[in-house]
C-alpha cells in the first residue's frame, strides 16, 4: 500500500521545498523503497510551456514531451528516475478537464463546483501516479505558500485524500523560513508560527517541520516551534543553507528523518546506503582543478532559465574533480568578434543553450564564429545548433544573410525553417516537436566517440529544424551531420570536425544528465576544456 508525503511551504516562496522533496525521494530510494513524486502548480496556465523563463525559471521537459515545473529536474536527478506528464499537475490542467467534462455532460446536470468537482480531480491525479508507478511512497509537493488563493483547492484535496486513505497513510510536511535578523543577531519564528496556523486554519496539521536557515538553529528554538506548532520535537528538522544542494540529503539524514517518517507511516525502518552519494558530496567538495565556461544566452540575469544545463556541467564537474565557473554572457550585448573575443579570453569552452525569439541572435553567431575560428570547444544546445548552422552558412559557405525562419521569415538562405507538415500550426501551446526521440549517430563521430553507441534517444523541444535543402552545400564546405533520426530526415546532430570539440545538437542533452553519471556530450566538452587548459 502506497504512503504519502505531502510537502507545503510557508512564509515565503523560493524555499527550496522541490530540494527537501527530492532530497527525502533520495533518502527513501536509498533505503530500497519505490519512490515516486509529484508536484502540484496552482497557477492557471495548463503547462508551463508559455511562461517566461523569467517568470518560471526553465521548462523542464519529461520523455514523453511533457513540458513541467523544473523542480522534476531535481526529483529525476536525485531519484534517478524518469518522470512524466502524471507527475505534474496544474490547476491550468485540472480546470481543463473539469471543464471539458461538464461540455460533455459528464456531470449529470449538477452544478460543477470547487468541491467536489475540482478537489475530486486532483485526488484522482493522485491515484493515477499511484496506478502508474505502484511507488511504496508518493512524495507530493504543493507549489507556491499556504495562504495563496490559487492553492487552496489543492490543500483541500488533500486534507480530504488524508482522511480518505487513512490518518496513518499520509504525513503532512510544512517548509518554513526563518528570518535571521542581522540587527538583533536572532532568527525569527513567529512567521513559522504563523505559517502552521493558516495551515491548521485549513484543517491540516502538520506531523513535521523542516525549517530553512542561514544559520544553525538552536535547540531551544527548535522546541519552542514545536510547541507552539503541536509538533514532536524530534519532528522539528533544520535544513540549513548549503553550498551544493546535494548536500541536502545527507544533512536531513543526519537528523534522523527518515526514521521519524517510517515511525508516523508504520513503514519498516531501514539502514539506507548512502555511500555512493557521500563520495559525490566528497568530490564536490575536494575539486583538483577549476575550468571556466561561458553560457551566452538572453535570460543570463536569472539562473534558473538555464538550470539543467548549469546542473549538467556541475554533474560533469563532480566526476572529473573539476570545479566549474560558469561565465555568464548576456549575448545582447555583443556586436562585434573583439567584444567576443574581450569576453572569453579567460573562459576554457562556451555554450550556446536554447531559446526562442530574436533577441540576441546575433550575438550568439558571434559567439559560435569565434569558438569555430579559435577552437574553442562549443556546445550548442537546440537553438545553439541553429546558430552553428547559420554562422557555419554565413561564414564558411557563403550563403550571406543566411538564417532561421523564425527570426526572418523571408531571407533568402532559410538554413533552418519550418518543414512541410508545421506550417499549419497556429496555437503555441503543445506545438512543439517534444519529448523523446530517437537518433542514430555516424561512428565517425565525436559525439558516438562519446556515446559509444550509435542508436540515442533524447529530449527535444524545438519548433524549427535543419533545411534538408542546404545539406550538401554545407557539408561540402566541411559540416558533418554526425546524428539523424532513424529515418534520415531530420538533422540531429552537427560536428566541426577540424575543431577539437564543436558539436550541436538539435535535443536537449541537459535533461538526462545525472549527478552521480554526466550527461557524455557534457564530458566530451568539459573533457576538451580540461585539455585546452593543459590540466
Ligand atoms: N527557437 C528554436 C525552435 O523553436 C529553438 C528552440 C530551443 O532552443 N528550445 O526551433
Amino acid at each position: 500500500m502506497t504512503k504519502y508525503i505531502f510537502i507545503t511551504g510557508g512564509v515565503v516562496s523560493s524555499l527550496g521545498k522541490g530540494i527537501v522533496a527530492a532530497s527525502l525521494g533520495r533518502l527513501f530510494v536509498s533505503r530500497g523503497y519505490k519512490v515516486s513524486t509529484q508536484k502540484f502548480d496552482p497557477y492557471i496556465n495548463v503547462d508551463p510551456g508559455t511562461m517566461s523563463p523569467y517568470q518560471h525559471g526553465e521548462v523542464f521537459v519529461c520523455d514523453d514531451g511533457a513540458e513541467t515545473d523544473l523542480d522534476l529536474g531535481h526529483y529525476e536527478r536525485f531519484l534517478d528516475k524518469n518522470l512524466s506528464r502524471i507527475n505534474n499537475v496544474t490547476s491550468g490542467s485540472v480546470y481543463q478537464t473539469v471543464i471539458e467534462k461538464e461540455r460533455k455532460g459528464e456531470y449529470l446536470g449538477a452544478t460543477v463546483q470547487m468541491i467536489p468537482h475540482i478537489t475530486e480531480e486532483i485526488k484522482s491525479r493522485i491515484k493515477k501516479a499511484v496506478t502508474k508507478d505502484n511507488p511504496d511512497i508518493l512524495i507530493v509537493e504543493i507549489g507556491g505558500t499556504v495562504g495563496d488563493i490559487e492553492g487552496l483547492p489543492f490543500i483541500e484535496a488533500i486534507r480530504q485524500f488524508k482522511i480518505e486513505q487513512g490518518i496513518a497513510n499520509s504525513l503532512s510536511l510544512h517548509v518554513t523560513l526563518l528570518p535571521y535578523l542581522n540587527t538583533s543577531g536572532e532568527l525569527k519564528t513567529k512567521p513559522t508560527q504563523h505559517s502552521v496556523n493558516v495551515l491548521r486554519s485549513y484543517g491540516i496539521q502538520p506531523e513535521m517541520l523542516v525549517l530553512r536557515t542561514q544559520v544553525p538553529v538552536e535547540k531551544s528554538e527548535k522546541d519552542k516551534i514545536a510547541l507552539f506548532c503541536s509538533v514532536n520535537k524530534d519532528c522539528v528538522i533544520e535544513c540549513k543553507d548549503m553550498k551544493s544542494i546535494y548536500e541536502v540529503p545527507l544533512y536531513l539524514e543526519k537528523q534522523g528523518i527518515c526514521d521519524r517518517i517510517c515511525e508516523i507511516l508504520h513503514l519498516e525502518k531501514r539502514e539506507p546506503n548512502l555511500k555512493n552519494w557521500e563520495e559525490l558530496v566528497d568530490r564536490i567538495h575536494n575539486p583538483k582543478r577549476e575550468i571556466n565556461i561561458a553560457i551566452a544566452g538572453k535570460y543570463t540575469s536569472l539562473n534558473d532559465a538555464y538550470l539543467s544545463v548549469v546542473e549538467s556541467l556541475h554533474h560533469t564537474g563532480f566526476k572529473t574533480n573539476t570545479k566549474i565557473n560558469i561565465k555568464w554572457i548576456a549575448s545582447d550585448d555583443i556586436k562585434s568578434q573583439n567584444q567576443v573575443s574581450e569576453l572569453l579570453k579567460d573562459t576554457d569552452g562556451v555554450i550556446v543553450p536554447g531559446g526562442f525569439g530574436q533577441r540576441g541572435i546575433e550575438g550568439k553567431l558571434e559567439i559560435v564564429r569565434y569558438a569555430r575560428e579559435n577552437n574553442l570547444p562549443y556546445l550548442g544546445l537546440c537553438l545553439g545548433m541553429q546558430c552553428a548552422v547559420i554562422e557555419f552558412a554565413r561564414n564558411v559557405a557563403g550563403l550571406s544573410g543566411a538564417n532561421s525562419e523564425e527570426f526572418d521569415k523571408n531571407v533568402k538562405y532559410k538554413v533552418v525553417h519550418l518543414m512541410e507538415n508545421q506550417k499549419n500550426i497556429e496555437k503555441l501551446g503543445a506545438t512543439m516537436r517534444i519529448g523523446a526521440y530517437p537518433c542514430k549517430l555516424d561512428k565517425l563521430s565525436k559525439s558516438y566517440s562519446v556515446y559509444k553507441t550509435e542508436n540515442i534517444s533524447e529530449r527535444h523541444r524545438h519548433r524549427y529544424e535543419f533545411n534538408n535543402e542546404y545539406r550538401k552545400i554545407l557539408t561540402d564546405k566541411g559540416l558533418l551531420i554526425a546524428g539523424t533520426s532513424p529515418n534520415g530526415e531530420l538533422v540531429e546532430v552537427i560536428e566541426y570536425p577540424k575543431n577539437d570539440w564543436f558539436v550541436a545538437v538539435q535535443f536537449h542533452p541537459e535533461f538526462k544528465s545525472r549527478p552521480d553519471n554526466p550527461h557524455p556530450l557534457f564530458m566530451g566538452l568539459v573533457e576538451a576544456c580540461l585539455k585546452r587548459a593543459g590540466k
